[in-house]
């Protein structure tokens, strides 16, 4: 976008009359960014730039600018189309009324305008991202993403220290895109949406990793070996993502980047045993799956998550031990 503002503000610039590849996207964002001052018309395009009064032709009269050709739209400039009313012979579309209705429209518009050419001055172009008018490239980052919001934890998630695939997991729960009871029995792919762990609630994902009974049991054991109990999900807990990052605002900063690894171990191992039980039928108690879930975060401290030594120091003991216990074997 910035070379597309410089191509029509600097063309004294060597590369400014290079062609560039165009995005369509970018293109009509561009458009729309801008709006033109005309002076002697020469860089500034009839039918899509804003030179009326502020507005486009497609602002104000789409059925008309359908009636010319694409390749007439971007290269017909003001200075080409407005005198002695060029710009009606660009229109070679079908006639239809709401063309016609639109072709006057124009034509009024023009005539009140009073819009004369100028040889002296050239077009100025004002960008309306910014105060005074000028393109800067954060502007127009923060115009494209203006109105989009970021999912809650999704920031969280990406900084979090974890094996690319428990990640995944979380990404596509936090998308509620994990295939549960209730999403399959939504889809006509099963009668019964029961929870797999409870049997008690329908089997949604926020309740599956939180407000389950077996979940918040198994949170509760994992929770207080670190003296963070407090934060056990409660039964009426919001969404999982809304959860951790009220929980992560509760602790202390050396110990959150374990807190974040240790809540995607959680969350990704009882999604583990709850397909365990869907399609293995076996299923663990909480204490082994506790158990399971300490296991397990010794082997990520192995793999370079040391993290979760901040926040469960007792895995450095079972580290100690289970090294003493392999060199024991390699002795024997
Ligand atoms: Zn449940």
């Amino acid at each position: 976008m910035r070379w597309l503002w410089f191509q029509r503000t600097d063309h004294t610039c060597s590369w400014a009359s290079l062609p560039q590849p165009q995005e369509k996207l970018v293109q009509a964002m561009f458009n729309n960014s801008i709006t033109v001052q005309i002076g002697n018309g020469q860089r500034s395009f009839f039918w899509t730039d804003k030179w009326i009064n502020g507005h486009s032709i497609q602002d104000i009269a789409l059925a008309l600018l359908k009636a010319i050709t694409p390749q007439t739209r971007r290269k017909r400039t003001v200075a080409q189309g407005l005198p002695n009313n060029a710009w009606a012979q660009d229109i070679t579309g079908a006639l239809t009324v709401q063309v016609l209705i639109d072709y006057l429209l124009i034509w009024d518009l023009i005539r009140q305008g009073g819009f004369t050419l100028s040889n002296d001055e050239p077009d100025t172009f004002r960008w309306k991202w910014t105060s005074d008018g000028k393109f800067t490239t954060a502007s127009a980052y923060n115009a494209f993403f203006v109105g989009q919001h970021a999912l809650p934890g999704a920031k969280q998630l990406r900084r979090t220290k974890a094996p690319g695939r428990c990640k995944f997991f979380l990404w596509l729960a936090m998308h509620d895109r994990c295939w549960t009871a209730a999403r399959r029995k939504r889809h006509n792919l099963q009668d019964n949406d029961a929870c797999n762990l409870c049997d008690q609630q329908p089997e949604e994902i926020s309740h599956l990793l939180l407000s389950c009974v077996f979940a918040r049991e198994t949170w509760f054991l994992v929770l207080r070996r670190c003296n963070l109990q407090q934060l056990t999900p409660q039964p009426a807990s919001p969404d999982f993502f809304e959860w951790w990052s009220h929980c992560r605002k509760q602790i202390a900063k050396e110990l959150r980047k374990g807190f974040d690894s240790l809540v995607v171990l959680v969350g990704w191992l009882l999604w583990k045993e709850r397909n365990q039980r869907v399609f293995q039928r076996n299923s663990m108690t909480v204490r082994e799956l506790v158990s399971l879930i300490l296991d397990e975060a010794m082997i990520w401290t192995h793999a370079g998550h040391t993290q979760l030594f901040a926040l469960l120091p007792e895995l450095l003991l079972r580290s100690y031990s289970a090294n003493l216990n392999g060199r024991d074997l390699f002795l024997v």
